[in-house]
């Protein structure tokens, strides 16, 4: 799995600007909740007005504001602001406005004015006043007692006994300076004791009261207020959805991108693999690993790309966020997470294992379909399809169960998940909704923590995910490293030798063995022998006496166990595969065509043949006769695996092919088995007219084929039991003698 990382290099860049988008997204995403509970707190229930510095203020409003403050506050107020009046120069702007202006002096906000230091400083003073103006209206108001009730005793005037209509203020103007400072210290020493929340709400309703007050319409600073945050959630949203689009192009990119070089990897990989290897990995389970193995691989990337960058981030966001909103509840998240673990771990446990059975048994579906796909016919013949179904239904079944149980596991996951999620919702309600009616909290506040609890929950779940897809996923990366890792046992020599002048085509046996992979015995033993140029070399015996396995030898498809195999005198393990090879024509045992035409087909010996070349090859084949008789010749279609022409037509294009090629070496594994004996031996007379010069080694089950050979070999049991012309043999060699009269009587009696 680590190992597959290296692919996602090229990708690198593509990586970064998507965690880059990525985390714009978060942050986007993670600023919604503030805006809302902004709109909640002071759109609506502070009427728009988010400070209590106000943006106008009278003067006389000032002159009450300022018993509350220090000199030096004073100052710092006043510095913010600009005394207008009806002679201001711009006063026809202003008093649009501020229609108050007609009749009173209002001091303004400087444009850019610092407004932090002198927040605070507003927030008591609007609360003192506005506290005593409600007093004197309403003596008897809630507000008004708990404030300043039974303070009369402390040189507190009784408000009640004040006439109807007499200015608190006026009334304080003209007190004496002393007992005027022991009444403002007592009301400012109440306020200390008020929460800091409840002062600033306070302040915010009195400013609200003094922009009435100026005749500005506050209905539509409200409204400005809840447009301007909504827009711009609706602006974050709208980048967010961009980014997260971009990300997601990016990330999938990026997988794709990735998967493509693993599976050419791979692919070629496999193409370098020798007998040995195919012996290892089944054909199926190759496919499996270059397709399905890999698009898990291609996925979880995916996934990782975006859900590893993204919940993370959102997660610590949000409890950062959610602490800073409201600390007193964060243990609720901390619950929730907890109970989480727990069901995700429960679930893991269980379904972790089958996770790690599904890609084996989608080796096996594959395995019995390709099995069933190019055997169709003989299921047919034998009848065997109810076995083959069964045989099918059982693989499939297998899947679709651990499937089943899987998905099953997953859908139980979910409603407790719902449940959690929920769960912690109504708790978020209840205690926020208790700290809220103690006014410890703002409504906005606990709604906007109720989203970040969500958040958080919804990025743990998506890592949980991600846990349960790895494992699934680390399977296939192992299965693949493995078909990458794998060193093909037959490599190209690290100092090559190289032919000198043109290759004659001697082939010589040096007391060779060979053992297939996982074999106990050896399959062929102590072979010695030489194929001369210009001759023809035949090899016969029974069936599985080893002839196949001792012409593979040549090619290199095996590696020889002991002995050597030279080619004009190269070992052929110190040739290069690719020069080994172009040197050798060979017709396999097994007739292997692919889709395509007969002309590609036969270009496959030499793509660069002409026409004639190809023609003349199909005349020596004794092939010419069937292209011609079809519509279109040499483009005729051939089907996949030739499945549209007979075994004996076959044949006779696997031979042309290889004729094509023009090799030195000319090798025929068992290639005249499905030709009638006239075709036989009137290819036989093709070849020794056409190919003089090569050296031809013709592996043969009857003895009429190779009967006329300069060299006959008999194998029996993967030892040569003689060596030499038909006339030879046939004096003293009994299996040679055996053979012989096996199949002339065979041959008369036909
Ligand atoms: P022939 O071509 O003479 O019919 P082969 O050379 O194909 O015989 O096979 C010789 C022996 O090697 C047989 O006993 C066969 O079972 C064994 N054999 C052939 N191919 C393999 C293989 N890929 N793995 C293991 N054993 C094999
Ligand atoms: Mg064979």
């Amino acid at each position: 799995m680590i190992k597959l990382l290296r692919y996602m290099k090229p990708y690198i860049l593509s990586v970064i600007l998507c965690a880059g988008l990525i985390y714009l997204q978060v942050n986007l995403q993670l600023a919604l909740p503030d805006y809302m509970s902004k709109i909640v707190n002071t759109g609506i229930q502070q009427g728009g007005i988010e400070t209590a510095v106000p943006e106008a203020v009278s003067k006389a409003t000032i002159d009450k504001l300022v018993y509350f403050m220090t000199p030096d506050e004073k100052d710092a107020v006043l510095s913010q602001y600009t005394l207008a009046d009806k002679d201001s120069g711009n006063y026809s702007e202003l008093v649009k406005a501020y229609p108050a202006l007609e009749k009173e002096a209002v001091y303004i906000l400087n444009e850019g004015a610092e407004t932090g230091n002198i927040e605070p400083v507003f927030a008591a003073a609007f609360t003192a006043v506005s506290g005593i103006q409600r007093m004197i209206n309403d003596p008897s108001a809630a507000g008004a007692a708990g404030m300043l009730s039974g303070s009369a005793g402390a040189g507190m005037p009784d408000f009640s006994t004040l006439p109807q209509g007499t200015d608190f203020f006026t009334m304080l103007s003209m007190m004496p300076e002393q007992q005027r400072d022991g009444i403002i210290s007592l009301i400012e020493s109440k306020l200390t004791g008020l929460d800091p929340l409840m002062l600033e709400q306070g302040a915010l309703i009195a400013v609200k009261a003094e922009y009435t007050a100026l005749g500005m319409d506050v209905d539509s600073l409200q409204m400005d207020y809840i447009k301007h945050a909504g827009v711009q959630m609706v602006l974050f949203t709208l980048i967010s959805i961009v980014a997260n689009m971009i990300a997601g192009l990016l990330a999938a990119r990026a997988a794709a991108g990735m998967a493509q070089t693993v599976r050419s990897d791979t692919f070629r990989k496999v193409e370098q693999f020798n007998g040995e290897e195919f012996d290892r990995f089944s054909t199926a389970s190759l496919i499996t690993r270059t397709t399905n193995d890999i698009t898990q691989i291609q996925m979880v990337v995916f996934m990782m790309l975006r859900i590893v960058i993204f919940a993370p981030l959102m997660g610590i966001g949000g409890v950062m966020r959610a602490f800073s909103k409201a600390p007193s509840m964060a243990w609720l998240i901390g619950l929730a997470v907890l109970v989480l673990l727990g069901v995700i771990s429960i679930v893991m446990s269980v379904a972790l294992p089958k996770f790690k059975m599904i890609q084996k048994l989608v080796d096996k579906l594959n395995l019995v379909t390709r099995e069933q796909l190019s055997g169709l016919m003989v299921v047919r013949a034998f009848n065997r399809q109810k076995s083959e179904e069964e045989r099918f239904d059982k693989a499939n079944r297998d899947l679709t169960s651990v499937n089943l149980f899987i998905a099953r596991v997953m859908v139980t996951m979910m409603p407790f998940m719902m449940l959690v999620m929920n769960g912690l919702t109504v708790a978020v309600i209840w205690v926020g909704a208790h700290k809220v009616a103690e006014s410890a909290m703002q409504v906005g506040d606990m709604m906007a923590f109720l989203q970040y609890a969500m958040q958080i929950v919804m990025s743990f779940l998506m890592l949980s995910m991600i846990f349960i897809f790895l494992p699934r996923a680390s399977v296939s990366g192992v299965r693949i490293a493995e078909v990458l890792d794998t060193e093909p046992t037959i490599r190209d020599p690290e100092k090559p030798a190289e032919f000198e002048g043109p290759v004659s085509g001697r082939v010589e046996f040096r007391n060779v063995c060979f053992r297939y992979p996982g074999g106990e015995a050896c399959a062929v033993r102590n072979i010695s022998f030489t194929a001369e140029p210009g001759k023809t070399t035949a090899i016969i015996g029974s069936t599985g006496s080893g002839k196949s396995t001792v012409v593979n030898l040549i090619p290199r498809f095996y590696d020889a166990e002991e002995g050597e195999i030279l080619l004009d005198g190269i070992n052929v393990k110190d040739l290069r595969q690719k020069d080994l090879r172009d040197q050798i024509g060979y017709v396999p045992q097994k007739v292997m065509l692919f889709s395509g035409t007969i002309k590609s087909n036969l270009q496959y010996g030499d793509e660069n043949a002409d026409e004639n070349a190809l023609v003349e090859s199909a005349a020596t084949a004794q092939a010419s006769e069937f292209i011609d008789s079809k519509p279109e010749g040499l483009e005729t279609k051939i089907a996949q695996g030739g499945q549209n022409i007979s075994g004996g037509q076959k044949q006779r294009l696997s031979i042309a092919r290889a004729l094509v090629k023009k090799a030195p070496v000319c090798i025929f594994d068992d290639s005249f088995s499905a030709l009638d004996f006239r075709t036989d031996a009137a290819l036989r007379r093709a070849m020794k007219e056409n190919m003089g010069d090569s050296t031809l080694i013709i592996v043969a089950q009857r003895v009429s084929t190779i009967m006329r050979a300069d060299q006959i070999i008999v194998l029996d049991e993967g030892e040569i039991v003689g060596k030499g012309t038909h006339d030879e043999l046939m004096k003293d060699c009994d299996e040679y003698r055996e053979i012989v009269y096996s199949q002339l009587s065979l041959e008369e009696l036909a």
